[in-house]
């Protein structure tokens, strides 16, 4: 009967599997089963305790009320500073929305772009949760295909381009397949964007884990006029280890911040606001602490690449801290399922992610899970051969 009264909007919607496969793999972790839950993408590091200290700090001093909806103007202020610090990127203030998380950024920036029908891009593979925030806000996700090296394929996105197609969304340095895309690639994307007014939403939280002296780029800074089409996604979640904190933040062409920010006022309000002090300590400090962390991640996809059999197909991820990766001709229910049964692997089959036949593995878990996991995916890979 209730059943009934649910909106169809919420009908078509599939749950997260990222975040399902987690809770599968932590109730069996919490059963006594030795799983390793390479599920969640999140960093195994704890957040540092300066960050930690800040929230204390402000709660202590009574900062436990509303603040603006789009996040302190101070906080605002230094996410401008972080913009033209990493990406050489001029905002203002008023262009700045703070949300509960990126995953909240990302939503309200769809929810502010899309009409009913309208079509938005997403190139596969893709993060699960892109395609369901689509249908959520009204739009119809277009999916691009990928080429063999996991990137977007740029003939087939040129074919796919419509007159109700609105958006475009990127994600580079990407989840879950690690690509980074180069200077020149963005370009070539930046042209066709430019040509048919597409608004591009870039997903760029995990910009600064990137390996083997890459460097991440921001479409937006390639020009005025592409930065005017862009909506720049970031949050501190994969930077600062703060997944469980909930702060993300955009930035946007003015009229288009100012739409989100009305938005957010009308249905969350401010992010919490100790969370925002925490925020801006970790914005304003001195960045060098984040390399320690990036370096470790960097040793763990080393390890993988170099130890991982030649029998299973993959690329070699040059940011992020996850492996895509296909062994045999299992379906990506079928790999995922037989790795946890028989190899206790907690992993996400790759079909929410738009790539059939593979799985997803985190490698935001300690070297020694790392070493293991590969130890165990390749006997897999030559008992099943
Ligand atoms: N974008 C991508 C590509 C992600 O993998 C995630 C997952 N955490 C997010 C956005 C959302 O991050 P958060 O909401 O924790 O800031
Ligand atoms: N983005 C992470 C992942 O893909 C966190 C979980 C989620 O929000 O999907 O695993």
């Amino acid at each position: 009967m209730i059943e009934e009264k649910i909106s169809q909007k919420a009908k078509n919607i599939k749950p997260s599997s990222t975040l399902a496969v987690n809770k599968k793999a932590m109730e069996l972790v919490a059963a006594g089963e030795k799983i390793i839950n390479l599920s969640v993408g999140e960093p195994d590091f704890d957040t540092p305790d300066f960050i930690k200290n800040a929230a204390i700090k402000a709660l202590n001093e009574g900062f436990t009320k509303y603040t603006d909806s789009s996040g302190i103007k101070q906080l605002r202020q230094a996410i401008c500073e972080k913009f033209k610090r990493d990406n050489n990127l001029d905002y203002q203030p008023d262009q700045i929305v703070v949300s509960c998380g990126a995953k909240h950024s990302l939503f309200n920036a769809l929810f502010a772009l899309c009409d009913e029908g309208d079509q938005v891009i997403i190139p596969a593979p893709y993060w699960v949760s892109y395609p369901e925030m689509v249908k959520l806000a009204g739009g119809i996700p277009v999916i691009c295909s990928y080429k063999e090296n996991f990137k977007m394929d740029i003939n087939h996105l040129k074919k796919i381009i419509s007159e109700k197609t609105k958006v475009l969304v990127l994600n580079s340095p990407s989840n879950p397949t690690g690509i980074v895309y180069t200077k020149d690639e963005l370009e070539q994307i930046a042209e066709i964007v430019l040509k048919h007014q597409i608004i591009v939403i870039s997903d760029e939280v995990y910009e600064h884990l990137v390996y083997g002296g890459l460097k991440h780029v921001s479409i937006a800074s390639l020009s005025e006029e592409i930065k005017k089409l862009t909506v720049v996604v970031n949050g501190v979640s994969k930077t600062y280890a703060m997944t469980g904190w909930r702060i993300g933040y955009l930035a946007a062409e003015l009229s288009l911040a100012k739409a989100i920010a009305n938005i957010q006022s009308q249905t969350t309000s401010n992010p919490t606001s100790f969370a925002q002090k925490a925020a801006l300590a970790a914005l304003t400090a001195d960045q060098s602490f984040v390399l320690g962390m990036v370096k470790e991640f960097e040793k763990r996809r080393n390890y993988i690449v170099e130890n991982i059999s030649p029998l299973i197909h993959y690329c070699k991820p040059d940011g992020a801290f996850y492996v895509l990766l296909k062994i045999g001709n299992s379906s990506s229910t079928e790999l995922a399922e037989k790795l946890l049964v028989e190899e206790k692997l907690a992993t996400v089959p790759g079909d929410d992610f738009g790539a059939q036949g593979f799985i997803r593995i985190s490698f935001a878990t300690s070297m020694e899970n790392v070493k293991e996991t590969v130890k165990r995916l390749n006997q897999f890979a030559e008992r099943t051969k």
